[in-house]
C-alpha cells in the first residue's frame, strides 16, 4: 500500500507530465471509483486545465484552472499511468484524455481507490482531510503537546502510529521502521511512554519519512511509483519485512507478530516490552517433566499455561480447524481420536505439511500468550517447541529440562503414549545454548531434586 513517501513520489513524477494539460474527455470504466455524481464530475472537468498537483498525508490533489480539485486516494493498489496512446488495461478504472491526444489512466487491480471532486476553497476542509493529524514528516515542536495527549491511550504503539488522525502518512512499513529506530516494542501501550520517548518517535518519524521521500519511497509488493521507476527506500529499510534476518544492532533474529491484524517486524532484544520481562518459560524434550515443573509453579502462585492445551483449544475453533484440514488435506478434528491420529501420521510423513501447520498456528498461539503475559503478574508457560517457534522474547527466564534417554523412555512408558510416534513427532526439538535466558535443569534424579533446582533458580 502506498504510504506518504510513495504518494509524494507519485505526485513528483506525475506533475511535470500533466501540468498545463486540458481535459478533452473522461472515461470511467469502474463507476464506484468516483464518489461525485459522474455527470457532474465530467461536466466540471471537461475543458479544464490542470494547474498542479499537491498532497496531504496519503491523499493526492489534482488542481484545475476553474478552481475545481480532484481528491484522490490510491488505497491498496491504485496507480496513475501517463501515456501517448489509448491503451486501457484490465485494471484500468478511468481515463482522462487530454486535447493533445495524450492520456492519464488510473489503474487499480483491487478497486479500493477513490476520487471525488471539490474546489480550492473547501478541499482541505473536506471531512476526510480535516480530521487528519499533522503530517509525520513535518511534525513541529508545537505539535508535541497534542501528541502526548493523543498517544496517551491504552493501545499498542503500532496501532497508534497507524492512526491517521494522530499523525498522518505513516503506514505499516514506516511504523515498523520508526519503532525500531526508537527501540520501542510495537506492543508497548501508548500510555506507558514518557514524553521524551514520544519526542524521539516524532524525531525519528520526521527523519525516516523525509529520507524515504528523498529516495522515492519503497518499491514493495504492489507499489511501483511509476512505470519503470523504482523507489529506493527499500534498500535502506532496517527492520520492515526482515523476519528471520539478523538485527544489525545486536545480532538477534527479527521476529514477526501480528498487532491488530497487521504483520509487524521487530527486534525482540532492542525493542523490549517490560511485560515480557517477568514470565517464565518451560521447555524440554517430550517426557522431560515439563508438566511437573508447571504444576510446581502453580503451587507457588503462578498462572500456569500449557501450550499443548492452548493449541488443543485453538484447534476446536472452526476457523482453525478448517484451515488445518485444508493444509493436511484431511478432515481434521482434534476431539476425534481416529482423525487426530491420521493428522499426526500425515505430519510425520510429510514434514513440509507439519511446517505449514506450525507456520499458521504459532502466530495465533503467540497472540494468546502475549495476552496472558500482559494481563497477569506471575505467568509460567510450558512451551514444548519454544525455540522453534521463536518465543524466546516473551520470557525473563527459560527453564530447559534435559534428561538421559533411559529416563525419557521410562517416563513415556509410564504415560502410556506410543513411544515411537511420540519420539518421531518430537524429533525436531532443539534449544539455543547461547541464549542468556536459558537455565539448564537436569531431570535424571528425583522430583524433589528437580523442584529444588527450579526454586534455586527462581530467586
Ligand atoms: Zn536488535
Amino acid at each position: 500500500m502506498p504510504e506518504l513517501p510513495e504518494v509524494e513520489t507519485v505526485k513528483n513524477i506525475l506533475e511535470p507530465l500533466v501540468k498545463g494539460k486540458k481535459i478533452a474527455e473522461i472515461d470511467v470504466y469502474f463507476p464506484r471509483l468516483v464518489l461525485t455524481p459522474l455527470s457532474e464530475f465530467k461536466s466540471k472537468l471537461i475543458g479544464a486545465t490542470i494547474t498542479g498537483l499537491s498532497r496531504y498525508g496519503k491523499f493526492l490533489f489534482i488542481h484545475f484552472d476553474n478552481s475545481f480539485v480532484i481528491i484522490s486516494h490510491l488505497r491498496m493498489e491504485g496507480k496513475y499511468r501517463f501515456t501517448k496512446e489509448y491503451n486501457p488495461i484490465r485494471a484500468s478504472s478511468a481515463c482522462f484524455k487530454f486535447n493533445d491526444d495524450t492520456y492519464l489512466f488510473y489503474d487499480d487491480t483491487r478497486k479500493f481507490g477513490i476520487m471525488y471532486l471539490t474546489d480550492e476553497e473547501h478541499y482541505l476542509q473536506e471531512k476526510m482531510i480535516a480530521k487528519l493529524g499533522p503530517e509525520a514528516n513535518k511534525i513541529q515542536d508545537s505539535d508535541l503537546p497534542l501528541l502526548y495527549k493523543k498517544f496517551n491511550k491504552k493501545k499498542p504503539m503500532k496501532a497508534l502510529l497507524l492512526d491517521q488522525e494522530i499523525l498522518c502518512g505513516i503506514g505499516n512499513i514506516y511504523a515498523d521502521e520508526i519503532l525500531y529506530a526508537t527501540k520501542i516494542n510495537p506492543l508497548t501501550l501508548g500510555n506507558e511512554l514518557s514524553h521524551s520517548q514520544i519526542d524521539e518517535i516524532a524525531k525519528n518519524a520526521k527523519i525516516i519519512l523525509s529520507r524515504a521521500i528523498e529516495l522515492g519511497g519503497s518499491t514493495i509488493h504492489s507499489f511501483h511509483p511509476s512505470e519503470g521507476v523504482d523507489g529506493k527506500f527499500q534498500a535502506v529499510l532496517m527492520c520492515y519485512g526482515k523476519e528471520g534476518e539478523i538485527c544489525p544492532n545486536c545480532g538477534t533474529t527479527f521476529h514477526k507478530i501480528y498487532v491488530g491484524g497487521r504483520g509487524t517486524t521487530f527486534c525482540p532484544n532492542c525493542q523490549i516490552n517490560k511485560h515480557y520481562e517477568k514470565a517464565i518459560g518451560i521447555t524440554g524434550p517430550i517426557g522431560s517433566g515439563k508438566s511437573q515443573v508447571l504444576n510446581h509453579l502453580k503451587d507457588k502462585g503462578y498462572l500456569t499455561i500449557s501450550c499443548d492445551e492452548e493449541i488443543h483449544e485453538l484447534y476446536k475453533d472452526p476457523i482453525h480447524k478448517n484451515k488445518i484440514s485444508r493444509i493436511l488435506k484431511t478432515d481434521f478434528d482434534i476431539d476425534d481420536e481416529r482423525k487426530r491420529k491420521i493428522a499426526r501420521l500425515i505430519m510425520i510423513e510429510k514434514p513440509d505439511k507439519k511446517k505449514e501447520v506450525e507456520k499458521y498456528i504459532y502466530p495465533v498461539l503467540e497472540e494468546k500468550l502475549i495476552k496472558y503475559i500482559t494481563d497477569n503478574e506471575l505467568v509460567a508457560i510450558e512451551v514444548p517447541l519454544l525455540f522453534k517457534a521463536h518465543f524466546e522474547f516473551l520470557f525473563k527466564k527459560i527453564f530447559v529440562l534435559s534428561l538421559n534417554k533411559e529416563k525419557q523412555v521410562q517416563n513415556l512408558e509410564n504415560r502410556g503414549d506410543s513411544l515411537e510416534i511420540s519420539l518421531k513427532l518430537n524429533s525436531d526439538y532443539h534449544y539455543d545454548k547461547s541464549n542468556k535466558k536459558v537455565i539448564l535443569i537436569e531431570n535424571n534424579r528425583s522430583l524433589n531434586d528437580l523442584f529444588e533446582q527450579i526454586d534455586k533458580n527462581l530467586n
